[in-house]
């Protein structure tokens, strides 16, 4: 039987990436999108011409509801979940003392509270198959800190506390958990960046380049494989040496 992957934010950048890489694997795909409809549908239709069984289904993660409802129609379409990538996620540069109350809310549920809400519904499908792969995206500012991303660095960080607790208690189930922190990848998250600020952060890494979104899309892929069955509660860096 094929496997069936979920990817949480993949009408673009790295899950997008994901999701064509899953496709050459083989898998089923099950993509995510909540405001970019548009690009979820040419990321199916790419999907589907790698000859991919696949859906696109619009949900925010960060709601409960609707998160239960993009589990449940991956399970019901494809009879199991096999992965889940929880990769939704949004960024923002602040002063610290410029962050309002409702951005910091939004931060953590967006990037927190989705990862809860998409885990504790495939756990339950995946527990009962004893098998299964919980892959979560953090960022090297999860794990160092970011001046002026004060939220963005803090829930990053708690996708690390939640991937290792998580590990513990659903390995003796036969999942693993594990956690990618990237580094700067060029997607639409940095398109915002100056040419002068791309520049500094391309001089401290010591590969001397962006990461591209393919680079997460291969560890995530590696994670989910049988190569990886004895990785669990890990966080691994793909940042061309930006955290050593
Ligand atoms: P991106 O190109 O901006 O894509 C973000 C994706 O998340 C989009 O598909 C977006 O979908 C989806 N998303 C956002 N809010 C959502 C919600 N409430 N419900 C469902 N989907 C939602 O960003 P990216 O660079 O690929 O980032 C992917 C992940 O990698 C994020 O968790 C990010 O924090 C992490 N990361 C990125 C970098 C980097 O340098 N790019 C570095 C470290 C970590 P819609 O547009 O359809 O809403």
């Amino acid at each position: 039987m094929k496997k069936t992957v979920l990817i949480t934010g993949s009408s673009k950048g790295i899950g997008a990436a994901t999701a064509l890489k899953f496709a050459d694997m083989g898998y089923n795909i099950v993509i995510n999108y909540n405001k970019s409809e548009k690009d979820g549908f040419e990321v199916l239709k790419k999907v589907r011409s790698k000859n991919a069984a696949s859906i696109a289904i619009k949900a925010d993660v960060s709601k409960y509801d609707e998160a239960e409802y993009l589990v449940e129609k991956a399970i019901s379409e494809f009879g199991k979940l096999d992965v889940l990538v929880n990769n939704a996620g949004i960024a923002r540069q602040r002063l610290f003392t410029d962050i309002t109350e409702s951005e910091w809310k939004r931060m953590f549920e967006v990037n927190v509270q989705s990862m809860f809400n998409c885990s504790k519904f495939a756990a339950k499908n995946m527990i009962k198959n004893h098998s299964g792969k919980i892959i979560n995206i953090s960022s090297v500012w999860g794990v160092q800190g970011a001046s002026c991303e004060v939220h963005y660095s803090a829930s990053k960080a708690a996708v690390i506390g939640f991937t290792k607790a998580l590990a513990k208690e659903l390995g003796p189930s036969g999942i693993t958990v594990n956690c990618i922190a990237p580094g700067v990848i060029d997607t639409d998250m940095n398109a915002h960046l100056k040419r002068g600020d791309l520049d500094k952060l391309i001089n401290s890494t010591p590969l001397m380049c962006l990461g591209m979104p393919s680079d997460v899309a291969n560890l995530i892929c590696f994670l989910a494989s049988e190569n990886a069955s004895f990785i669990t509660g890990q966080v691994i860096g793909c940042d061309g040496g930006f955290f050593i």
